[in-house]
C-alpha cells in the first residue's frame, strides 16, 4: 500500500521526467488531481501535501465536494460532460470548465460570468475520435468546428478562454492523437494568444501529453487509486445491473 504522499511524489516525478525529456521546464506543467468518486477526506489528504487544483466530472459531486471543502483554498475544475441546465450551478462554484463543446453551453456559462462580474475560465474540448459511442460518452467538438467555437467563446464577455482540452481515444496510440490536438491548439493560439494552455494527459498517458505540449495534466487513478467499477448513478441511469463492469 502506498501513501498519498508517495503517490503524489511519484506523479510529480513522472511529470518532471516527461517535461525534461521534451526539453521543457517541469514547472510549465500543472497537475490537476481528479477526485471523482473519492471522498472529501481524500482531497483533504492531498491538499495537506500542497495540492490545490482538483477536478470533478459530475455537477452534483462538484458542488457537494466544493461546499464540504470550502474551508480550504482549493481551485476546482469541471472535466465532465455538462448539461446546459447544470452549467450555472457549476459556474457558481468558481470552477474552471474544461468541457465546453458547443455554443449554447458556452452562452449558459457566460451568463454567470456576466452576472458575477468574474468571467468563467474555460477550455474548449476537442473530440479526438475513437470507437462509435465513445464520443457520445466523452463529449468534445469535432476538430473542424473547434476554431469557430474558440472564436465564439473568446468573444463572450462572461468567459475567458484558456485553451483546448481533450481525452485520447481508447483505440489509438495517444502520441499521434495528442499531436493532432497540439496542431489544433497552435491554430487557435494564433488568433487568441492568451489561450495558450493545453489540458491533456491522464494517469495512463501523461508522458505522451507532456511531450505534445500539455500544460495541465488531469490525473485521478495514479493519485487516488482505482475507482469502483460501478456507481449507483451509472446503475440507475443505464439500467446496468450491479456488478457489471461499467466504467465510472
Ligand atoms: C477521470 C478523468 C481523468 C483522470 O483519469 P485517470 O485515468 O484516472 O487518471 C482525466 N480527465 C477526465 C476528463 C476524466 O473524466
Amino acid at each position: 500500500m502506498t501513501s498519498p504522499a508517495d503517490r503524489l511524489a511519484a506523479v510529480r516525478r513522472r511529470i518532471a521526467d516527461a517535461a525534461r525529456a521534451a526539453g521543457r521546464d517541469p514547472s510549465s506543467v500543472a497537475l490537476l488531481a481528479i477526485s471523482k468518486t473519492f471522498p472529501a477526506d481524500d482531497v483533504r489528504a492531498l491538499a495537506a501535501l500542497g495540492q490545490t487544483a482538483f477536478g470533478e466530472n459530475r455537477a452534483q459531486e462538484l458542488t457537494a465536494k466544493a461546499a464540504e471543502l470550502a474551508d480550504l483554498p482549493l481551485q476546482w475544475h469541471f472535466v465532465g460532460q455538462l448539461q446546459r441546465n447544470k452549467a450555472a450551478a457549476v459556474a457558481r462554484t468558481g470552477a474552471v470548465v474544461h468541457s465546453v463543446d458547443r455554443l449554447p453551453l458556452a452562452r449558459a456559462l457566460a451568463r454567470v460570468g456576466e452576472e458575477t462580474g468574474r468571467p468563467v475560465e474555460v477550455f474548449v474540448q476537442v473530440d479526438l475520435g475513437g470507437a462509435a459511442g465513445e464520443t457520445a460518452e466523452r463529449g468534445g467538438a469535432a476538430p473542424d468546428d473547434v476554431p469557430a467555437l474558440a472564436d465564439a467563446v473568446a468573444g463572450l464577455p462572461g468567459l475567458r478562454l484558456r485553451g483546448l482540452m481533450a481525452v485520447a481515444p481508447r483505440d489509438e496510440e495517444p502520441g499521434p492523437a495528442f499531436a493532432r490536438l497540439a496542431a489544433l491548439a497552435e491554430r487557435v493560439r494564433a488568433d487568441h494568444p492568451a489561450a495558450a494552455e493545453l489540458s491533456a494527459g491522464m494517469s495512463g498517458d501523461l508522458e505522451e501529453a507532456v511531450a505534445a505540449g500539455a500544460t495541465l495534466v488531469r490525473v485521478g487513478t495514479a493519485l487516488f487509486g482505482s475507482r469502483p467499477l460501478t456507481s449507483p448513478r451509472v446503475t440507475r441511469v443505464t439500467g446496468v445491473p450491479p456488478g457489471s463492469p461499467e466504467e465510472v
